[in-house]
């Protein structure tokens, strides 16, 4: 899952970071509204964090100019304004959510869980494909009722493969979702996290096409 954090106050914004990179997502965290702007038309993100207050571009403009583009990501919006008609003004603008700031990480990061839920179309917090069950919130992986230990690249690939069962996903596609811009990837490395699930869970749970990429079954 990859998250767009747009955020000026360095504090904030690196603690947000930091704390979504060990929730296993990959973070771009950008500190004004016009790159935030740009950043949404080049990439794909599956949810947003917004801070309403930005240089050169309002958190409020930018939504509204995604909304009317027709950006689908979910949006939390984060602020320091907790007058009641910003909050409402941002909910009508098209945010799917809010956090008035001082916020508690933990709370944050469940919000996320449950905008990334709603937009899968789910309301169960685990996700499940035959006897294999993820839960992204205590991070369990349970296969057969016996639990799979994971890193977090690898947790986070499963859970790219499970949330879209029976869609291939390319390298670079895998890629994406997984980094952030600022880390680097080196070659073969989604290769090695493929081969690591393939053996933890069973090669049948991960399929290869050839010159496509990889796929999880939904029948499996
Ligand atoms: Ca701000």
């Amino acid at each position: 899952m990859r998250v767009l954090v747009v955020e000026d106050d360095v504090m904030i914004g690196a603690a947000v970071r930091q704390w979504l990179q060990r929730e296993s997502y990959a973070v771009d965290w950008i500190r004004d509204g016009m790159r935030a702007a740009s950043a949404l038309i080049d990439e794909a993100y599956d949810l947003i964090v917004l801070d309403l207050g930005l240089p050169r571009k309002d958190g409020m403009e930018l939504l509204g100019q995604m909304r009317k583009h027709g950006h689908p990501a979910p949006v939390l919006i984060i602020t320091a304004r907790d007058a009641l008609a910003d909050r409402v003004g941002a909910l009508d603008a098209g945010a799917d959510d809010y956090l008035v700031k001082p916020f508690d990480l933990d709370e944050l990061a469940a919000r996320l869980r449950a905008l990334a839920r709603r937009r899968g179309g789910r309301s169960e917090p685990a996700i499940e494909i035959g006897q294999l069950c993820m839960n992204p919130a205590t991070h369990d992986v349970m296969l057969d009722n016996r639990r799979i230990h994971l890193t977090m690249r690898e947790f986070s690939l499963l859970r790219i493969l499970m949330e879209h069962p029976d869609r291939p996903f390319s390298r670079a596609e895998l890629e994406r979702r997984m980094y952030g811009w600022d880390e680097d990837v080196t070659s073969n490395v989604i290769e090695y996290y493929i081969s690591a699930l393939r053996r933890k869970l069973g090669p049948r749970w991960v399929r290869n096409l050839r010159g496509v990429g990889w796929l999880m079954p939904g029948n499996s």
